[in-house]
């Protein structure tokens, strides 16, 4: 009997120990862009469209996520959502650069093996994540560019689109409105008039991290500039060590200031915890230097945190619990 009780002890520590860390338990974060946008220019109408798309985004992933399915499969799947609603600046969204076309970048990473993908500078590839994530598992490389970055995701069988798929007609009045009250240099991106950049992070039951973020950029960037959102450790990253993030907001200060790497560094050297580090960096070091925008982030142990320094960030989480939320202002 007594022996009996010693296995069954010895069974129930086994158990409390392996679900003692993340195992077990998913959580899910997506964003669909940063900017200054107040309640008194959104209809009630216009913003229960929004968070009606953030729910499905949210709801794809999940599905892939509580089967025991992976952080990556769940990511994508929530970030194609976004990128096939216009709504957002991403896929079939995008805003356009000064010649009046679309430019998509996306990158995506494994936080289990540190593995990266990015494509930047696409013009005709629908879903420019899955071209990230291409190059990520099928190349040796880490970012292919422009004409290349399209050739390799033809190869891979991905869908190719005639580049006027990613005409909108309210992109383009915002970009004729843009030129028409430009009175800057040419090429000069509209930090006010972009928003809408999309990404997810999550947290699988296996205890791996990813990160995937999609963009058309900035309304009149140059053709050719390449923001953050490509750019690993800028505005995408992922760490099974610390945490996995994705930025929004104006790409230059994100590149310059490293954002994503930044917030899992401070968490692995400084001690910091996800909401400290995602603090410090967005809303001390970035808002000092007039980076607008935020992240979403999600930790090793399922902890989240959507930082923004703007008045407004498209986000929601969802996790194993049951916990969810979606919203828009502050
Ligand atoms: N970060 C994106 C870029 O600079 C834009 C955005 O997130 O709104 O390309």
């Amino acid at each position: 009997m007594r022996k009996l009780f010693t296995v069954f002890v010895f069974a129930f520590i086994t158990l409390i120990s392996f679900h003692g860390g993340a195992q077990g338990r998913y959580s899910l974060v997506i964003h669909g862009g940063s900017g200054n946008i107040s309640r008194e220019r959104m209809s009630l109408e216009q913003e229960a469209v929004y968070l009606e798309k953030l729910n499905e985004a949210l709801q794809a992933g999940e599905a892939i996520l509580k089967e025991g399915g992976s952080s990556l499969d769940a990511i994508v799947s929530a970030i194609k959502v976004l990128e096939d609603s216009p709504l957002f600046n991403a896929g079939k969204g995008a805003v356009f650069n000064y010649e009046g076309r679309n430019e998509l970048d996306a990158s995506i990473m494994d936080g289990s093996t540190l593995q990266a993908g990015a494509v930047a500078g696409i013009t005709n590839v629908k879903n420019p994540i899955t071209a990230a994530r291409k190059v990520m598992e099928q190349s040796s490389h880490v970012m292919l560019t422009g004409r290349g970055a399209e050739q390799f995701a033809f190869e891979q069988g991905l869908e190719i689109v005639d580049p006027s798929y990613f005409f909108d007609q309210r992109r383009w009045d915002q970009y004729r409105e843009y030129l028409r009250n430009s009175t800057q240099l040419r090429g000069v991106a509209d930090p006010d008039n972009k928003m809408g950049t999309v990404g997810a992070v999550a947290l699988d039951m296996h205890g791996n991290l990813a990160a995937g973020t999609s963009t058309g950029g900035m309304t009149g960037k140059r053709f050719g500039r390449i923001g953050d959102s490509p750019i690993i450790g800028a505005g995408n990253y992922a760490n099974n060590q610390s945490c996995a993030v994705s930025a929004t907001g104006h790409g230059e200060y994100f590149i310059r200031n490293v954002v994503a790497y930044d917030i899992s560094a401070q968490m692995i050297y400084l001690g910091k915890s996800l909401e400290e580090a995602g603090n410090a960096v967005v809303m001390e070091k970035l808002k000092e230097q007039g980076g607008d925008g935020g992240i979403i982030a999600v930790d090793k142990d399922g902890n989240v945190a959507m930082p923004f320094n703007t008045t407004g960030m498209f986000r929601g989480y969802i996790k194993s619990t049951g916990e969810t939320k979606v919203s828009i202002f502050e």
